[in-house]
């Protein structure tokens, strides 16, 4: 298994972020529908400060990497998804702790802990209709490889849409929230797939 480096981790997030930039029209018209019509001018704003901030900093070892930008997006993204970004980031790079490389296995423990996270701080579990409905598969297939994980993740992002929302904005809808995809479950599909791409690189 290939040792992933702090400049790895530096690369996921730049890719992250252009990915966000790219598709953030397609996440606000996902909340515009069973949200406040935000999501993608908050993960924009939220990923473009990661990158500043990663550019200046070059912080050296994964687990600096993203504790930096997970401190970043809590700063910088007022919505929902700021808090539970920031966490997912900083919690997984906390349980990396100074290690100059991981393998993808420990990333997959890594990031178990941060998903985890983000369902205490969220108080949401598998099948509320939230980011956790990708991330939770996704951490399951990073066991297997780097593109199960994006294949599982987009599947479970997919899967949201006939689901009724039972946390965060969403849920105020009731009934009215099946039928469409959740877009942080969609948001995080994108950043799983950015980690595929970059270590397929
Ligand atoms: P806001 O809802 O504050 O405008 P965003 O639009 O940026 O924030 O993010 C909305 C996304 O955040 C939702 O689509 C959902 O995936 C996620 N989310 C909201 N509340 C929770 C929660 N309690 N637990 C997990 N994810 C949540
Ligand atoms: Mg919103
Ligand atoms: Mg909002």
């Amino acid at each position: 298994d290939a040792e992933l480096d702090g400049p790895f981790f530096r690369r996921w997030l730049a890719a992250a972020a252009a990915a966000v930039d790219r598709e953030a029209d397609r996440l606000t018209e996902l909340d515009s529908a069973i949200g406040d019509a935000d999501h993608g001018a908050n993960l924009r704003r939220g990923f473009a400060a990661v990158t500043d901030v990663l550019e200046k900093e070059e912080p050296a070892v994964p687990g600096a990497v993203l504790m930096l930008a997970g401190r970043q997006l809590i700063s910088t993204v007022g919505g929902a998804s700021g808090p539970l970004y920031g966490t997912l980031l900083r919690r997984t790079g906390k349980d990396f702790g100074d290690a100059e490389t991981v393998t993808r296995q420990r990333l997959a423990e890594a990031l178990a802990a941060g998903v985890a996270a983000v369902a205490q701080l969220g108080g949401a579990q598998a099948g509320d209709k939230t980011m956790l409905d990708a991330l939770l598969p996704a951490v399951d297939g990073l066991g297997e490889s780097f593109a199960a994980a994006r294949d599982a993740a987009a599947e479970g992002a997919l899967a949201t849409v006939p689901l009724q929302a039972r946390k965060g904005r969403a849920s105020y809808l009731g009934e009215r929230s099946i039928g469409h995809e959740d877009p942080g479950a969609a948001s995080s599909a994108l950043l799983i797939a950015a980690l595929a791409e970059t270590a397929e690189k």
